[in-house]
């Protein structure tokens, strides 16, 4: 039994992850939040390293003989810390939601004051939301964008941390396409004296190719995940201030969580490794790029879709698009993505205009794609493939030009293939 492949011992589940590496080889991957993990995270996050307990911290265990594993802890926490210019790094955080718990479980006294950013305005629920561990443990409020300009509303920041003087202020967001004022947020932060805590969860991979501006100078902690831009292990990871680092590294364990996962740190060590690489910092620059090139297609084609580019443009890896002016519903245009061979997001937008919980949002991302290996030039395809689909006329046209958009969906993905080595 020991020794037996997946395959051998339970064909069943080797089928289904079967079908999910074919769908993933025959999808245009357009979720902002995926990614294709490289052959070296699978093999580490797939190791033996995934039978040790291991319980503390590197030097400081509950447990025997883990030399190995604080190896492996050691450098990812290095790499870690190099790779942002930290001063402190923990490596442990199961997910970008257990880092956003345990950070709030280090910096705030249950009951105390957290100001987060909006979930339907593009923010994360777990920065504040009520029924998650922020909105149940601490008395919590939420910031968004303007009507106008759909920007980060910074006077409504200021002036809800002058009212509520927070413990904690979280600027980070799931569904945005703006560079943030990290001066501007700790001016703010600093005139009442609450901690800034950047949850760069999505923009992690951007700000350590340096296409992004750097948090890091001005938050007392950031919190990330690793497995989104960064492209790697399926994993959270906090960095603070050094003189944060007990009570982060208290919070995550034993405050929020039990033995970390030895194999998932050993992968987060591959991806940091990689993410100080030149050929890293040539797909983030070719992401943005492709996220800008899909973008400047669609506000091409506004006149037919009737579907602006929020905010007309973007300046990371992923851009959004209301679809409300045109009257369609995000889930009708999700559904048709997804029968030419297009995954992507349906959400609802700050201001929505649609009744219908997915709103009229769609939420493109050019991560996964770049890491296929798309360029500038394919993107563009990308969006005119996206522009067609949003076009008004499609409805009329029906099956036939489902089938030919189909076609050229497989054509990218014939020249882009992934995981060859199997
Ligand atoms: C994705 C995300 C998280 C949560 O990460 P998980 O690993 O999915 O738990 C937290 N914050 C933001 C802003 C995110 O986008």
């Amino acid at each position: 039994m020991l020794d037996a492949s997946l395959a051998e011992v339970d064909p069943e589940l080797a089928e289904l992850v079967e079908g999910e590496r074919r769908r993933q080889l025959g999808t245009l991957d357009l979720v902002a939040s995926e990614n294709v993990p490289p052959r070296a995270v699978l093999d580490a996050q797939g190791s033996v390293l995934t039978a040790k307990y291991a319980d503390g911290y590197p030097g400081d265990r509950h447990y025997d003989l883990c030399e190995w594993v604080d190896g492996v802890e050691t450098l990812a926490i290095e790499r870690a810390k190099s790779l942002f210019g930290a001063e402190h790094a923990n490596v442990q955080p199961y997910s970008g939601s257990s880092a956003n718990m345990a950070v709030l479980d280090a910096l705030c006294e249950p009951g105390g004051t957290v100001l987060g950013w909006d979930f339907e305005h593009g923010g994360h629920p777990t920065q504040y939301l009520s029924g998650t561990f922020a909105g149940r443990h601490y008395r919590t409020a939420s910031y968004g964008v303007r009507r106008d300009d759909r920007l980060v509303d910074m006077d409504q920041v200021a002036s809800l941390v002058e009212q509520l003087r927070p413990k904690v202020v979280f600027a980070g967001w799931s569904c945005y396409s703006r560079w943030l004022d990290f001066r501007l947020f700790r001016q703010i932060c600093d005139s009442v004296g609450s901690y800034l805590v950047v949850d760069m969860a999505h923009f992690a991979g951007l700000v350590a190719a340096g296409e992004h501006p750097d948090p890091v100078p001005y938050a007392d902690a950031c919190t990330m995940t690793v497995h989104k831009t960064l492209g790697g292990a399926r994993g959270g990871t906090i960095i603070c201030r050094e003189d944060l680092a007990e009570r982060v590294d208290a919070a995550v364990f034993p405050g929020t969580q039990g033995c970390p996962l030895p194999h998932v740190i050993a992968a987060k060590a591959v991806t940091f490794l990689l993410a100080a690489s030149d050929a890293f910092r040539e797909r983030i620059a070719r992401t943005v790029e492709g996220a800008r090139a899909i973008a400047a297609v669609l506000v091409e084609a506004e006149g037919r879709t009737a579907s602006p580019v929020v905010t007309a443009g973007t300046d990371v890896h992923q851009l959004t698009v209301d679809l409300g002016p045109s009257g369609r519903l995000a889930g009708d245009v999700w559904a048709r993505l997804n029968r030419v061979g297009i995954s992507a997001n349906a959400m609802r937008l700050a201001y929505d205009v649609a009744e219908a919980p997915a709103g009229s949002g769609l939420r493109f991302g050019a991560a996964a794609l770049a890491t296929r290996g798309l360029d500038a030039a394919d993107f563009s395809e990308v969006g005119d493939i996206l522009a067609d689909v949003l076009d008004g006329s499609f409805d009329s046209a029906g099956a036939a030009s489902e089938k030919a958009l189909a076609r050229r969906v497989q054509a990218l993905l014939e020249r882009f293939p992934i995981y060859r080595y199997r």
